[in-house]
This record gives C-alpha cells, sequence and structure tokens, in this order.
C-alpha cells in the first residue's frame, strides 16, 4: 500500500550570489494516514523548508516526492494550487489572516478557489467547531493572537483537508493559548487529519504522536512519543478513520470554474483595497477624472455648436448661396475683407435683377453698437438688412413687426431686438414702441426677434436688426457690406445662378483671367461640407486629447497597483497558498484596477456632464451631452483599468507562494 507522503533523496538549495547554500540535504522519510508528526530542530535546520515542500508551496531542487502514491514533482503552478486547496490545509506562525476581512470571510476564503457550495455555512461550522461563534463578525485586529489562530486553523479545514501542516502554529501565542490550539489540533487528528507540525519547542512536540528531528538539513532522529506508543498498540480510533477515508483519497486535478461567488469576493476585495487607501485611490483616480470630463465637455460642446449650425443651416434653405468679399479662404466660411473686393448696396440692387433664378435676396452690413434704454445698457451686434431678412431667415416678428422697405428707404430710425438685449434692457418690461439710443441715436422699437438660441461660442439672440440704409449711414458709417444672402428658385439654378454672379463679379471688379475671384460665393452643400470639416477636424484633435489623457490616467493607475501588488505580496501569497491559481489572481487585480478606473471615468463623467450644464446655463454655451459620449467614455475608462493593469495583476499572480508568504 502506498504512503500518504513518500520522500526520496529530497534537497533544496538556494543560489545566494555565486555561492550554493545547502537547505535540505538528502531526506527520505514515509508519513502514513491518521499520523500527528512534529518536525523539529534548532532555528534555520531547515524545518520551514521542509514543510513548504511537503505542502507543494516549494519545490524540491532534487529527490522524489510521492503524495498518495503519485509522483508530485512534475505539477504546475497551477495543478499544484488545486491539490493544495482539495487536500491541504496551512497553518502559520504569523496567522496571516487578511486585515479588514471578517473572521467568517477570511475562514470562506479557501472555498473560493475550491469553488465550494454553501460556503457561508461551511464556515460558520468550521467557526463554531474551533469555539468562534460569538466572533464571526470580528476582524483580525479586533481578535487576539488565539483567537486569531483558531480562525486559522478553521481556515485551514474548510475545504475538508487531508492533511494540515502547521509551522510553529503556537509560536505566537501566550502558553495558555497555545495549549488550545494543540488541542484543537489533536481532535483534528481523532477526526482522520494527518497534522504535521514544524516546532522547535520539545513540550509543544510532546504532543504529537512521533517526532522528526532534523538538523542542518538531515534527518537526525525519528521516533514514536508516547502518545505514538499507545496509540499504535491499541490500534488507535485515528488509524481506524484513516483506512476509512482511504477509498475517497484520489488526486483530482481538474480545474475548479470561475464562479460568481469568486467575483463577488474579488469584488468586495477590491474595494476593501480601494477604501484602505481611499486619499492614494482618489489620487491615482484623478488623471482618468480629468481626462474624462475633458473630453465629456468637450465633446458636449462640439455637439451642441454642430447641433446649432447645423439647425441654422436648415433654417436658412437649402437653395441659398452666401456671398462674402475677399478672396475664399482654403477653411474659413468668410475670406478676410481686402480693399480690392468690396460689395455696396450698389452691387446687390445689380445681381438682385441678373437673373430670373434668384428668388431673394439680402444684403446685410454689420457692427457692435451699445444700445442704452433708461439706466441700462449692453454692447450687441447691429445688422443692418433689407424686409427680406425676415422671410428669408424665418424672422418675422411674434410680437410687433418687421421694417418695411419704405422704412428703409427714408433712413427711418426703427429697431428690431434679440430677445436677450430685450431681457437685458427691459427684463419684464414690454418693449414695444420704446426709444433706444443706439450708439447714442434714438430708435424706436418695433419687434421682437424669433428667438434662435445659442449657437456653440456665441447668442444668436444678442443683436439687434435695423434697415441697412439706416444702420450704414446713420450708425455704421460704412458703405460696405458684409456678407449677401441669395435664394435661388430650385436647387437646379443654385449652379448657373453662381456661376452668373461670378461673371458679373469678375466683369465689375474687372478681373483678368489669371486672377482668382476676389469674393466667395457658397452654396449650403459646400458650407454644410465646411462645417463637417470643421467637425472632423475638432473631432480627431478631442480624440487626441481623449488618448493622451487616457494614456496618463492609465500609467497613474498602473503605477498605483504595482504598489498595490507590492504591498500586498503576503495576501497574494496566502492566497496561493490557500488554492489561489494564477487566474484567480489575474483576475483580482485586473478587477481592482478596471474598478478604480471605472469609478474615475464615472466621476469624470459626471464633472463633464455638469461642466456642460453650467456653460449652457451661465455662459449661454449650447452643449449636447449624448449618451454615445457617456457609452464611449465608461467603455474607454474601464479599457484603460483593465489595460493598464495587466502588468501588475500580472506580476502578481506569478510570485510564488512562498517568496510571498516570507516577504517582508
Ligand atoms: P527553520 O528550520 O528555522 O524553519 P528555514 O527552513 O526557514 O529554517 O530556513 C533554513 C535555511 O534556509 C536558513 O538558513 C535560511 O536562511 C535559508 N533560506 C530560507 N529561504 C531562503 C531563500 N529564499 N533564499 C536563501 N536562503 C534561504
Ligand atoms: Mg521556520
Amino acid at each position: 500500500m502506498n504512503s500518504l507522503i513518500e520522500l526520496q533523496g529530497i534537497t533544496r538549495s538556494y543560489r545566494l550570489g555565486g555561492d550554493e547554500l545547502k537547505v535540505l540535504k538528502g531526506i527520505s522519510l514515509r508519513i502514513e494516514e491518521g499520523e500527528f508528526v512534529a518536525i523539529m530542530g534548532p532555528s534555520g535546520s531547515g524545518k520551514s523548508t521542509l514543510m513548504q515542500i511537503l505542502g507543494l508551496l516549494d519545490r524540491p531542487t532534487s529527490g522524489k516526492y510521492h503524495l498518495l502514491g503519485q509522483d508530485v514533482s512534475g505539477l504546475s503552478d497551477d495543478q499544484g494550487a488545486i491539490l493544495r486547496s482539495r487536500t491541504i490545509g496551512f497553518i502559520f506562525q504569523m496567522f496571516n489572516l487578511l486585515a479588514r476581512t471578517s473572521a467568517l470571510d477570511n475562514v470562506a476564503l479557501p472555498m473560493i478557489y475550491s469553488g465550494a457550495p454553501d460556503r457561508e455555512q461551511r464556515a460558520l461550522d468550521v467557526l463554531k467547531q474551533v469555539g468562534l461563534e460569538d466572533r464571526l463578525h470580528h476582524r483580525p485586529n479586533e481578535l487576539s493572537g488565539g483567537q486569531q489562530q483558531r480562525v486559522a486553523v478553521a481556515r485551514s479545514l474548510v475545504n475538508h483537508p487531508k492533511i494540515i501542516f502547521a509551522d510553529e502554529p503556537t509560536g505566537n501565542l501566550a502558553s495558555d493559548q497555545a495549549e488550545g490550539i494543540l488541542n484543537q489540533l489533536k481532535l483534528l487528528n481523532l477526526s482522520g487529519i494527518t497534522i504535521i507540525m514544524v516546532t522547535h519547542e520539545p513540550d509543544i512536540a510532546a504532543h504529537a504522536k512521533r517526532i522528526i528531528r532534523i538538523k542542518d538539513g538531515m534527518i537526525v532522529a525519528d521516533e514514536l512519543t508516547a502518545l505514538g506508543d499507545k496509540d499504535s498498540s491499541e490500534g488507535g480510533v485515528a488509524v481506524k478513520t484513516a483506512v476509512r477515508t482511504r477509498s475517497e483519497l484520489k488526486l483530482d486535478l481538474s480545474h475548479p470554474h470561475a464562479s460568481l461567488a469568486e467575483f463577488r469576493e474579488f469584488s468586495a476585495s477590491a474595494l476593501r483595497a480601494l477604501g484602505a487607501n481611499k486619499g492614494r485611490s482618489a489620487l491615482s483616480m484623478l488623471g482618468i477624472l480629468i481626462g474624462v470630463a475633458a473630453v465629456i465637455a468637450m465633446l458636449a460642446i462640439g455637439k451642441g455648436a454642430q447641433k446649432s449650425i447645423e439647425g441654422r443651416l436648415a433654417s436658412l434653405g437649402s437653395n441659398l448661396v452666401m456671398l462674402f468679399p475677399g478672396a475664399p479662404s482654403a477653411r474659413g466660411v468668410r475670406g478676410a475683407a481686402g480693399d480690392s473686393s468690396r460689395l455696396t448696396l450698389l452691387d446687390s440692387k445689380a445681381i438682385r435683377g441678373l437673373s430670373p433664378g434668384i428668388k431673394d435676396l439680402y444684403p446685410e452690413a454689420e457692427g457692435n453698437v451699445r444700445v442704452v434704454f433708461g439706466a441700462k445698457n449692453t454692447v450687441t451686434e447691429m445688422q443692418g438688412v433689407t424686409p427680406s431678412y425676415a422671410s428669408m431667415r424665418n424672422a418675422v416678428p411674434i410680437y410687433g413687426r418687421f421694417f418695411t422697405a419704405r422704412e428703409d428707404l427714408i433712413k427711418d430710425r426703427v429697431v428690431v431686438l434679440g430677445t436677450t438685449v430685450v431681457r437685458d434692457l427691459f427684463g419684464t418690461e414690454n418693449p414695444l414702441d420704446k426709444t433706444v439710443k443706439i450708439n447714442r441715436i434714438n430708435f424706436r422699437v418695433i419687434g421682437i426677434l424669433p428667438s434662435k438660441g445659442a449657437s456653440g461660442f456665441n447668442d444668436q439672440d444678442d443683436m439687434i436688426v435695423a434697415p441697412i440704409n439706416t444702420a450704414m449711414k446713420r450708425v455704421l458709417g460704412t458703405q460696405y457690406l458684409h456678407e449677401m444672402a441669395i435664394e435661388c428658385a430650385s436647387p437646379e439654378t443654385i449652379q448657373p445662378v453662381i456661376a452668373e454672379i461670378r461673371r458679373f463679379l469678375r466683369h465689375r471688379h474687372r478681373l483678368p483671367d489669371y486672377k482668382e475671384d476676389d469674393f466667395n460665393l457658397r452654396d449650403m452643400t459646400q458650407m454644410q461640407a465646411t462645417l463637417s470639416e470643421t467637425t472632423r477636424t475638432m473631432s480627431m484633435l478631442l480624440g487626441f486629447v481623449a488618448a493622451i489623457s487616457l494614456i496618463v490616467g492609465g500609467v497613474g493607475i498602473m503605477n498605483i497597483m504595482l504598489v498595490s501588488v507590492n504591498e500586498r505580496t503576503r495576501e497574494i501569497g496566502l492566497r496561493k497558498a490557500v488554492g489561489a491559481p494564477r487566474r484567480a489572481i489575474l483576475a483580482q487585480f485586473l478587477l481592482e484596477s478596471a474598478a478604480l478606473s471605472t469609478l474615475g471615468g464615472v466621476l469624470g463623467i459626471l464633472l463633464g456632464a455638469s461642466i456642460s450644464l453650467g456653460l449652457s446655463a451661465f455662459a449661454g454655451w449650447s452643449a449636447v451631452v449624448t449618451p454615445q459620449a457617456v457609452l464611449l467614455a465608461f467603455a474607454f475608462s474601464t479599457g484603460v483599468g483593465v489595460l493598464f493593469g495587466f502588468w501588475p495583476a500580472r506580476k502578481a499572480s506569478l510570485l510564488s507562494p512562498i517568496e510571498a508568504l516570507r516577504y517582508e
């Protein structure tokens, strides 16, 4: 029959600099089921090293190890983890409980990795077994040393192990508490669990049935104690139980499935980790937060501008042609007005009669003016236009009326106010028929323009409209037009009308063939193309800003995750010791960094949305936060967490359990 544990010529050496330090020098031994073995020896003799090899936390440099008759030297890390989780329980000198985690959750931890059902109930049962049913929700720092070690005992039991390894389990305890732990171990041994305990104290070792003494990496004695003698002579209970469990023992190396419980524990652990370092977590989120907020706000403003410009273009009608003085510039809608190219009212009259394809037309001159009413005054834009403006721009007043051609002809001092100007000057008072001073000249208010809303950066209602002759001659003091809007009879007439006007203006400006136009004619399709090009450029710019800020944010998160992995090396070691495979550690830390960056992203979305709302409420900019933008920002911030968290998480998952447990 196979022994439970069989070692043949096990050695373990460490490389220190160039030297080889031999810690174990050929250990051979057998341990049967149901035994209670103490491994004794002076400090530094290799007891812990031996126990770690026995517990599959470490690998021998040479020699053979058979567990349950199967060679386990060739197992992968993850197979070792599975085997640990199903057959082995550990109790350490330093307790190694997860801080800020209740006794119950600490005990349930190994079951997460073994995928066992009814975790809570089982954890409760084993905590009762060690007499801690009234301390379920206490955290390690709220428990005495003895109680903490009893939690550790409960944790080692929770997966029904065949073997429990205890490394100096009473080393940090007062003698009365040590007694309690030893009694627990004895009881467990009676129930059939093999106990292998490392100690350097003879009176502790005396509780075992067999003592293996090692010195300098070699076994120097192996004998039964008085307890062991009695046991074997009576054919003890433990051995009988062991025989009964024998048939169940089998090395099952199938992987447990990732479970919802696992996910929940990871989330809880991520929240604990974030909560434990609130300031640090907040700071590391800042990069993502600011980046996402900026992107959301800029997208909202860009979208708002685009929407209102589109709306404005649509309200202009699709058969519209705009004429600007100055050569067409590569991008902007308006070319700069040059000396050589000026449009006058005479031009507009001439163009009006140029072609039957022209349905209507208005010239426009503009300038900033100060408008005063009573004690209030405001600076706004005055547009001098003709009555055609009202129909072509959908600007027929709801209150009052537009001016007439006759009023324009006689340069009458009448004005139609935009709603912003009305609000600024009149508040709730009725402005109709009131007299305002525009650049010190009295004007009569005859109407209020329908509200158009804000267009990106400017408020379209912050303007006044007056007859163009009045505006040019009485107020602005100019003879030149700012632009001309021409409405064509049908879409088909647009191109002929443009050609006609071009021919006319080139002739009128005496432009030789080799010279370019000194004016700029654009139809709506061109304006829309310009607009979408501008929008595209802006989106690219935004994308660039977003990418940079997310990278900066991601590096911040990666940095903090590396620190976190470093700080929690012991925790990682413990998780691996109780059976966590690489995948689980990787998932845990990925989840944590994703949570960090997603939280940053969500806060960033909220901040960005409030900035957008604030801008539209107080600065009058139109800003539209679209669901797509929010979704995009959310997805990106989560993605950044996963991407930049991967390296730290992988680093954590590759830590060897004992390096991690020994880490100070
Ligand atoms: P103990 O019997 O006190 O439990 P250990 O098994 O912990 O002793 O250690 C045995 C020897 O191995 C000690 O001299 C220790 O310094 C050495 N040792 C343990 N781990 C390492 C390591 N990772 N690298 C180098 N030397 C080590
Ligand atoms: Mg030791």
